[in-house]
């Protein structure tokens, strides 16, 4: 699989954009891991052949998660797209994206050039979709986030959106290949969150192959950031990336 990050930041972060990723699998199919308010523009900038794009994946419904939405559609059907776009996402996805949609532009989900679909997906069944397993864990969030592990042939990603990890997810990715796991403050302080202890904690307890650290709290990465990179240098399984890092796993 190839990882391609267009942000790296939480909501408020002005230097490295919301958390978003575009994951490449081995047969070609193009996941776009949550789509917040600074995504779609770091996307259309970046990304060479951006209408080559077949699911979004939506962790949760907070604005730095999904509201980039409405201008990533827009711009799809600008640029002349036909082709069948699927988003999936927890219970409720449809009503939560449609309701999206119809406020930024009205009535624009009834006229856009294109197909779109969406699959709901459940913590208590594994999906299979693209070729792929899609499994998911409730994480420790203000709001209901599902962490998503993803399967490809051997190969797993776990993607945790928001929240802090618990048993739930401990063993859904118990000896996963690469985790994208947020990493809100140095130490675990707010019980909705992760930090960076407890995510170089959890890969080492899990067994986690590599892990990249995202979402840090803005203020931590400007404050402290010579510290967080001894702590990562220290680990050579350990990133923290940047918008724009490419890697193959
Ligand atoms: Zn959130
Ligand atoms: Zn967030």
């Amino acid at each position: 699989m190839e990882i391609f990050f267009l942000g790296v930041g939480e909501t408020c972060d002005t230097a490295h954009g919301n958390s978003s990723s575009i994951l490449t699998t081995s047969n070609g199919t193009r996941i776009m891991l949550d789509c917040g308010f600074t995504v779609p523009h770091q996307y259309f900038r970046t990304v060479e052949d951006p209408t080559r794009l077949d699911y979004i994946w939506i962790s949760h419904f907070h604005g730095d998660h999904y509201l980039g939405l409405p201008l990533l559609f827009l711009r799809l059907w600008q640029l002349g797209r036909t082709k069948p776009l699927t988003i999936v996402g927890q219970k409720d996805i449809e009503e939560w994206v449609i309701n999206l949609l119809e406020m930024a532009y009205p009535t624009f989900s009834r006229r856009i050039g294109f197909p779109f679909k969406f699959i709901a997906i459940s913590p208590r069944a594994t999906a299979h979709i693209a070729g792929m397993k899609w499994s998911t864990a409730l994480t420790q969030h203000t709001q209901y986030n599902l962490g998503l592990l993803l399967q490809d042939g051997n190969k797993k990603l776990y993607y945790s959106g928001d929240g802090r990890a618990n048993t739930r997810v401990r063993r859904l990715i118990q000896g996963c290949d690469f985790a994208i796991h947020e990493s809100f403050n140095m130490v675990d302080t707010y019980p909705y969150h992760g930090s960076i202890t407890s995510t170089l904690k959890l890969a080492d307890e899990v067994d986690i192959g590599q892990v990249a650290l995202v979402h840090l709290d803005h203020n931590l990465r400007k404050n402290e950031i010579q510290t967080i990179q001894r702590m990562v240098q220290d680990r050579p399984n350990t990133l923290l990336p940047v918008a724009g890092d490419r890697l193959n796993f």
